[in-house]
Order: C-alpha cells, then sequence, then structure tokens
C-alpha cells in the first residue's frame, strides 16, 4: 500500500503530458510535442567544453552538498552583475535543477497548515511541493484581461495569519507575463506590512526576456531578508538535462536547504555544477542567438494563432510559451467530442491533431492551454495548421 503523501501527489503535468507523447510516437504516430518547456538548441560549445574538462581533470568525488565554493563565488558574481543583489556563498545552495532549489526551500520552511499564496497561472509544480510539505496552496486568480497579473489588492486580500510564503514567477511560465518593477514595488510594499510571510522568486526565465527589464523582488531592501531567489542554468544556457539550479537566500535558510539535500540527495552533479561556472560567468550576448530566434517564434505562433477563431491571446513579454484561452470551445462537440473544459481540449488536440500540449487547470487556470514554442519554427507551422485544420 503506498503512503497517503504520494497518493494524494498529482503527476506532475507537464512531465506526463511529455511522456504520453513519446509514447505515442514510439508507436509511430506523428505528433508534435509542443509540451514541454524546453529549448531545442544544443548546449553552447564553451560550456560543454568547460565539462569536458572537468571529466579530464578528474572531477569525480563529492561536491559540497551546496556546491563548489568557486561555483558559489561564480553565482554570487551573476546576482551582483545582473540583478544587482549582494550574496555572500554563505547564502547559496546548489540544487539537482530549479525544482530541487523550490521543493528544499518548501521543505524548511513550511509546516502542516501554513499557507502559500500562488498567484496564478502558477508553474505546475508549486502546488504539488507545497503538498508534499503538508502545506495548503492558496490560489490568487487572474486573467488575461490583466496580463495574468494580480493585483497589491489581491495579495492583501488573500493573507491570513497562516499565510507563511509567496511564489512568484517572473517571467513567467507559463503566460510569459513580467511583473515590471513598479508593479513588483506596489506588491512588495503590501508584504513589507506582513514580516512573517516569506517570498520565493523563480526566475529561472530571467534571460529569456523581450525587452522589458527585468526585476528581482530580493533587490526590495525591506524584503531582501525574507527573500529567496531561485534561478539556473536549465533555460537560458540550453542545459535542461544537467540539471543545475541555485539560490541566492538568507543565511540561516541557506544552511537548512544545505541540511535537507545533504539527506536527500548530496551535492549535485560535479560536471555539471564544473560546467555551470562557464555559464553562469558568460555574459549574455553569448546566449542572445537563442533569445533572438525564441523571440521570431514567438511572433510566428502569435501570428499563426490569431488566424484561428475563439483562441484570446495575451502577448507573453517572457519565456518560451504562449497561453491562450480557449474558453469559447467549452461545451462545444467537434468530431464527435465534447470539449468541457482545458483538460478536454488537451486531450482532444493530441488525439485529433496529433499536436501535445498541456491544460491550464495544471497551472490554476482551467480557461487556457499552455503551449511550448521552444520547437522550430517548422514543428510550429504544421502544429498550428493542424489544430486550426481539426477546429475549423
Ligand atoms: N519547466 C518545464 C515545463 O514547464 C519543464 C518540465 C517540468 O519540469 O515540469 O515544461
Amino acid at each position: 500500500m503506498l503512503s497517503n503523501r504520494i497518493n494524494s501527489l498529482p503527476a506532475s503535468a507537464t512531465l506526463a503530458m511529455a511522456a504520453k507523447a513519446r509514447e505515442l510516437k514510439n508507436q509511430g504516430i506523428d505528433i508534435i510535442g509542443l509540451s514541454l518547456g524546453e529549448p531545442d538548441f544544443n548546449t553552447p560549445e564553451f560550456i560543454k567544453d568547460a565539462a569536458i574538462q572537468a571529466v579530464k581533470d578528474n572531477y569525480n568525488s563529492y561536491s559540497p552538498v551546496d556546491g563548489y565554493a568557486d561555483l558559489k563565488v561564480a553565482i554570487c558574481e551573476k546576482f551582483k552583475r545582473d540583478n544587482g543583489l549582494e550574496y555572500q556563498p554563505s547564502q547559496i545552495v546548489v540544487s539537482t535543477g530549479a525544482k530541487q532549489s523550490i521543493a528544499n526551500v518548501c521543505m524548511v520552511l513550511l509546516n502542516p497548515g501554513d499557507e502559500v499564496l500562488l498567484p496564478a497561472p502558477y508553474w505546475v509544480s508549486y502546488s504539488a511541493i507545497a503538498t508534499l510539505a503538508e502545506a495548503k496552496s492558496i490560489i490568487i486568480p487572474s486573467s488575461i484581461e490583466t496580463d495574468f497579473k494580480i493585483t497589491p489588492d489581491q495579495l492583501e486580500a488573500a493573507i491570513t495569519p497562516k499565510t507563511k510564503l509567496v511564489m512568484f514567477n517572473s517571467p513567467n511560465n507559463p503566460s510569459g507575463t513580467i511583473y515590471t518593477e513598479e508593479e513588483y514595488r506596489a506588491l512588495g510594499a503590501v508584504l513589507q506590512k506582513y514580516p512573517d510571510i516569506y517570498i520565493l522568486s523563480d526566475e529561472i526565465y530571467e534571460h529569456i526576456n523581450y525587452g522589458t527589464p527585468h526585476f528581482s523582488i530580493a533587490a526590495i531592501p525591506e524584503l531582501y531578508d525574507r527573500t529567496i531567489t531561485v534561478n539556473g542554468v536549465a533555460k537560458a544556457f540550453a542545459m535542461t538535462g544537467w540539471r543545475i539550479g541555485y539560490i541566492g537566500a538568507p543565511e540561516w535558510i541557506a544552511k537548512a536547504c544545505n541540511k535537507m539535500q545533504g539527506q536527500m540527495t548530496s551535492g549535485a552533479n560535479c560536471i555539471a555544477q564544473r560546467a555551470t561556472i562557464a555559464a553562469v560567468s558568460a555574459t549574455t550576448d553569448k546566449i542572445q542567438y537563442m533569445v533572438d530566434e525564441f523571440n521570431n517564434r514567438r511572433g510566428l505562433i502569435l501570428n499563426l494563432l490569431s488566424e484561428i477563431p475563439g483562441f484570446q491571446l495575451n502577448e507573453p513579454q517572457g519565456a518560451f510559451y504562449v497561453f491562450p484561452d480557449v474558453s469559447s470551445y467549452f461545451g462545444k462537440t467537434i468530431k464527435g467530442k465534447t470539449i468541457e473544459n482545458a483538460n478536454d481540449f488537451a486531450l482532444f488536440l493530441l488525439e485529433e491533431a496529433h499536436v501535445a500540449i498541456v491544460t491550464g487547470d495544471a497551472f490554476g487556470n482551467p480557461d487556457c492551454i499552455r503551449i511550448s514554442y521552444a520547437a522550430s519554427e517548422e514543428e510550429i507551422k504544421t502544429a498550428i495548421q493542424r489544430i486550426k485544420n481539426v477546429l475549423s
């Protein structure tokens, strides 16, 4: 008999859809996978070279649990250069992906019954990880009308004496929305009134940005001491499989994460950590070609989707997803299949158009679907044409 813990945990919707698409592909069905947020570029050569050198230099032993000392110094420099944040190496913990960084933070901060505020749409695993920590997710809804942003009033209304943590994600997965400095300062002004609330700022899409200046909420001095800034190399450097994420946090939280990780997984992969030194030390011009290409694809997919009736779109400012509101299809029967909600819609597109996308339900917005455009132009064009065909 499995534990209640695992039985109450939903499977990751993004990974589940990717697995399903892979399975159908293996059966010979021509599926186009736009479900996973994964750059289709190769890791840049200078990062691969650093990894090869690390193998040759015999980096094969356990690393310190919280990461190599010189990597932590390089991360501190990155935080200062890109975000204006002053962290000491003792405030940094390197983990096996930003997902583990987030899990560490939740495990060390949350007690059963604590409330975690999730401005929606939020990334699929936030609520699941909060559940694992026996906390309760409180969803703050938003819609396409506000460009998927929450207001300071909404934030304040969601706060109770049990609120322990709020999780922000800008640029946002799945909506591509970016909170400007001014908007973050207005949300921050609310949080300044509640000194017992901690802030997790997931900035993994920081560099996949089409023009809005990135702002780290930890740069608000009054909030620095209770903010955990999460980042990693997966998205910006096309290193998803290398699995390296990290936090900059108050030292006592970093220490606790170190302790948690020491019992769960130990230090992250040693070769990937060495390669990450090259990645985080690089200036952004080294990866601009990927951002430019994502930007082209953003234009392409928005254009193509705007030709499909019933798809309501915002203009994503970062990341590589579109998050159309497709609720106008709910209640309709197409090809003999009744679409009641976004889950049905996602399944319909998989079965009829052979295009894998993810239901918005998993991100806390049941009116939308998420389509990743981290795919080739050819795949995007074919996929959207297929969707158009089955819906027309
Ligand atoms: N973060 C990516 C996504 O949302 C990768 C998959 C995952 O870890 O959920 O598609």
